[in-house]
Formats: structure tokens, C-alpha cells, sequence
């Protein structure tokens, strides 16, 4: 008996991960129980190991600004979070971090910190106004830009959204081939500057 309600929960635990929309566009690495196992990590270390990526994408494109990077898990996946007090973060989740891992190289993964750096250049998060659509795609950009200037190739600078965004236009995000080419014109005027 005991056996059985085991078996539907898991089985309705299941279909939410599938029909929930926030669930299924904040990682397609699937399972709650392939979530868990990252519970465990080193988050000063990962914490750490963000902030120096993130300082080398300032330096490299002369962006004379403080970021922090903070591991929380107030933020479904990564967010750029201006504090009250002025402050200038990436909030980054890090069981989302190491589950977006599996799939993508610590490379490629700078990609969604040059995004959210994008944002904090642009001034996004001091307008509270939250994502939008024509901002995520203003970040893109300036994502596709820093990631040429840090050496990548344009498809490691494609590589996260293609694995990690929408199919669909929401809300917030347009879909994501309209995302991917921003990216694109981002790139390549670094590499025509
Ligand atoms: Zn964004």
C-alpha cells in the first residue's frame, strides 16, 4: 500500500517538473533527485571561482565597475541584483550552476555572467522594473561582445542559451533563436571593433 502512494507521488512529482514552465526553462537537466545530489557542494569555493571569472570579464573588456558574485538560492537560476545600498551583484544559484555544469563547460558557462554583467552595465536592475524582453536581448548583446573579447568562440558563446533558454517567447525572455542572434550581432561587432 505504503508502496504504491510512494509510486504516485514520485509520478505526480514528475508531471509538475514537466508542466511547470519556471521548472522546465530554469534547467533541462530534468529530476528533482538529480537536482539533490548537488546539495553538498563547496559553495565558497564555487563562490570564489565565479568571482574570479567575473573580475576577468571586467577586466578584460576595461569595464571599470564592481561586481560580487553571491551564491543564494533566492534566485531560481542567476539574476544581477543591485542592493540596497548601491551594490552591484550576480545572485547565482548553485545547485542551478552545477546542474547547467553537467552539460556545458566552465567556459561556456561564463556566458550567462557576461549576460548579467550586460545587465549591470546597461543600469537594468536600478530601474526595479524586472526582466524584460527588450533588456534580456540588450544583455545578450553585450554577452556576445564580452565573450568575443575573452577569447571565446561564437558557439561557446552560443552554447548556454541554446542548452538553457525558452523554445517559446515568455514574458520576460523572448525565445530563444531571437536571443541567440543577439549574441551573434554582439560578437560580431567586438570582432569588427
Ligand atoms: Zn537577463
Amino acid at each position: 500500500m505504503q508502496k504504491r502512494i510512494k509510486e504516485k507521488m514520485t509520478t505526480l512529482v514528475l508531471i509538475i517538473m514537466l508542466i511547470h514552465p519556471k521548472v522546465f526553462t530554469q534547467c533541462r537537466c530534468n529530476f528533482i533527485d538529480t537536482l539533490a545530489k548537488y546539495d553538498a557542494g563547496n559553495n565558497k569555493e564555487l563562490e570564489a571561482q565565479l568571482q574570479k571569472s567575473v573580475d576577468l570579464i571586467l577586466d578584460r573588456n576595461h569595464c571599470d565597475i564592481r561586481i560580487k558574485v553571491r551564491l543564494t538560492d533566492q534566485v531560481a537560476n542567476m539574476a544581477a541584483v543591485c542592493e540596497q545600498n548601491g551594490d552591484k551583484y550576480i545572485y547565482v544559484n548553485p545547485k542551478y550552476y552545477r546542474c547547467a555544469r553537467d552539460s556545458l563547460s566552465e567556459f561556456e558557462m561564463l556566458g550567462p555572467l557576461c549576460h548579467e554583467i550586460g545587465h549591470h552595465v546597461l543600469g537594468h536592475p536600478d530601474d526595479k522594473t524586472g526582466s524584460l524582453p527588450y533588456k534580456e536581448l540588450d544583455a545578450d548583446y553585450y554577452c556576445g561582445y564580452y565573450m568575443h573579447e575573452i577569447g571565446a568562440k561564437k558557439y561557446e558563446a552560443l552554447r548556454a542559451i541554446r542548452f538553457l533558454g525558452s523554445d517559446h517567447d515568455r514574458r520576460t525572455h523572448p525565445n530563444k533563436i531571437v536571443r541567440m542572434n543577439s549574441i551573434i550581432a554582439g560578437y560580431n561587432r567586438a570582432k569588427y571593433d
